[in-house]
């Protein structure tokens, strides 16, 4: 079975071509009992194609074959240098398919298609080939001990790895996950969302191209309860990497704790504080804070969604954010000068709206927005609350849709306060002229990520993760090389 789609549009004339079954040790199968799933375009609630999905049996089969991968052609079996010649290449392919990768992601996801190539595909490019960089530069420390002895560390591999990605950015998420794992040595089975497989299949496409061994790399497509769990409570899979909800996350540790005590990193939700003090420069904030809110039509766990400003330049803030807001660009994804695209699927658009109506019943104001756009597909308008209180559901939970929430403060330790007022802690955002004032806050604010003056920065080399239920552990940068390397001391004695 393949996928072949013809792109006609603004952004991308070209043809992409693919299978659709499960890429399980070098090959691409209808999986044990031959089932499929419909994969919808969110933009008209219309089928794009149908998937093969896997099940528990077609996991166990799946880590057999990376565990022999792994013993036989990979892990201690390959250098350094030939992992990162692979990852190299890999990335080469990809940038030659960069346009077909953005205007596949776009049909699965309706987000922009400049997005989606300028952010989405050039970060999961700069991700590979930053930790193609890293294969074959993991060492260990020489450490002495007494009487002239030593011992000495060596950063192993783990060996067969679980990772679990959600929607919101299917390709750029599988690339934090993907080439760390590949850098660090190990086999990899990827399970991404259950909505969003399609550019995973091209990229199994193009890892095969690549020529890694077979059972290097397996994509499985499924949902999380048929293929998810499974791995997560497969016995001879040591590692899980998981970025998604906190809910799900909970459930990955536990099923971690139940099986093998495999090791966990979790990526999870935000409700990241965006902070104006009355010194900032209000116009840059203005357009920082509605990015850090409309980006990925909100869909994005570090997005920005509640804003705080201090109460001298409130309604300046406010008048100016309104405007801006009123001019962001819903529409057509492969349309040029589209801002925000459709949210994800029919649940997640219900989810946003019943977040609409409780921040109405509660007795917030809705400032602008609130409403459904187009019959057809997953349509919000930008919306924007005010006279909010802290306890609303609105102000406490992720929406992950174009809705924030603007909030009035006195002072530094006030807004301090508020915006810790929260069980997240993914990242947070400040926006001041005076440096030391900016720096004291970022330091002071419980969050894994703080952006000075902008928002959304995000760096191949720069860690990104969760304080508090946000998450356990750091991906991106030097800091991900923990997540899939064992620590070995060998004493020497001679
Ligand atoms: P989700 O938790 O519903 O699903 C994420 C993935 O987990 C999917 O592939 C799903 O099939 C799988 N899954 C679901 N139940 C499972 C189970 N019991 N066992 C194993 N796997 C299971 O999240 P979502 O709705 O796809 O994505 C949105 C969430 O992801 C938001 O909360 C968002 O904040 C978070 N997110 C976090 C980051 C980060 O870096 N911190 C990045 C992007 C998204």
């Amino acid at each position: 079975n393949t996928f072949t789609h013809e792109f006609n549009n603004a952004s991308f004339k070209g043809k992409t071509s693919f299978p659709v079954g499960l890429y399980i040790n070098g090959e691409f199968v209808k999986g044990k009992k031959g089932q499929m799933t419909d994969v919808i375009d969110p933009t008209n609630a219309k089928k794009i194609t149908s998937v093969c999905v896997a099940t528990k049996e077609d996991v166990d089969i799946t880590v057999k074959a990376a565990q022999k991968a792994f013993d036989t052609q990979w892990g201690l079996n390959c250098p350094g240098n030939q992992r990162s010649k692979l990852l190299l290449k890999l990335a080469d392919l990809i940038e030659q398919h960069e346009d077909e990768m953005a205007a596949l992601e776009v049909l699965n996801t309706g987000k922009p298609f400049h997005w989606a190539k300028d952010g989405d595909v050039r970060m999961a490019l700069d991700t590979f080939r930053y930790y193609a960089g890293w294969a074959d530069k993991i060492s260990g420390k020489v450490i002495e001990t007494t009487n002239e002895k030593f011992a000495y560390t060596r950063h192993e591999p783990i060996g067969v790895v679980g990772q679990i990605i959600p929607w919101n950015f299917p390709f750029m998420l599988l690339s934090w996950k993907v080439a760390p794992a590949l850098a660090c040595g190990n086999c990899i089975i990827l399970k991404p969302s259950e909505f969003t497989p399609l550019t995973a299949l091209l990229f199994a496409k193009l890892a095969h191209e690549a020529g890694f061994p077979p059972g290097v790399i397996n994509i499985l497509n499924g949902t999380g309860q048929n293929v998810g769990q499974p791995i997560a409570e497969h016995m001879n899979i040591e590692k899980i990497s998981f970025t998604g909800s906190t809910l799900t996350g909970r459930k990955i540790m536990e099923a971690a704790a139940k099986s093998n005590l495999k090791s966990v990193t979790l990526e999870l939700g935000g409700k990241s504080p965006n902070i104006i003090f009355d010194d900032a420069d209000i116009d840059k904030a203005v357009n920082w804070a509605s990015h850090g809110v409309y980006w990925n039509v909100g869909q994005c766990c570090c997005a920005g969604t509640r804003i705080f400003v201090q109460e001298n330049v409130y309604d300046e803030f406010l008048k100016k954010f309104t405007e801006k807001t009123k001019t962001v660009q819903v529409g057509d994804p492969f349309a040029q000068n589209t801002d925000v695209g459709a949210l994800i699927s029919d649940i997640q658009y219900n989810r946003v709206l019943d977040f609409i109506d409780s921040g109405k019943k509660d007795g917030a104001t809705v400032h602008y927005g609130g409403e459904k756009l187009k019959k057809e597909g997953y349509w919000i308008q930008p919306t924007i609350f005010t006279n909010t209180r802290p306890d609303m559901k609105i102000v406490q939970e992720e929406i992950f849709g174009p809705v924030c929430v603007i909030i009035k403060f006195k002072d530094d330790a006030d807004v301090i306060r508020q915006a810790n007022d929260t069980s997240y802690g993914l990242a947070a955002a400040v926006f001041s002229r005076d440096l030391d004032r900016a720096l004291q806050t970022a330091h002071k604010l419980n969050a894994g990520t703080a952006w000075v003056n902008c928002v959304n920065q995000l760096h191949a080399q720069i860690p990104f993760g969760g304080f508090k239920q946000s998450g356990i552990g750091r991906e991106l940068g030097e800091y991900a090389l923990e997540n899939y390397t064992a620590i070995k001391a060998v004493h020497v004695n001679f």
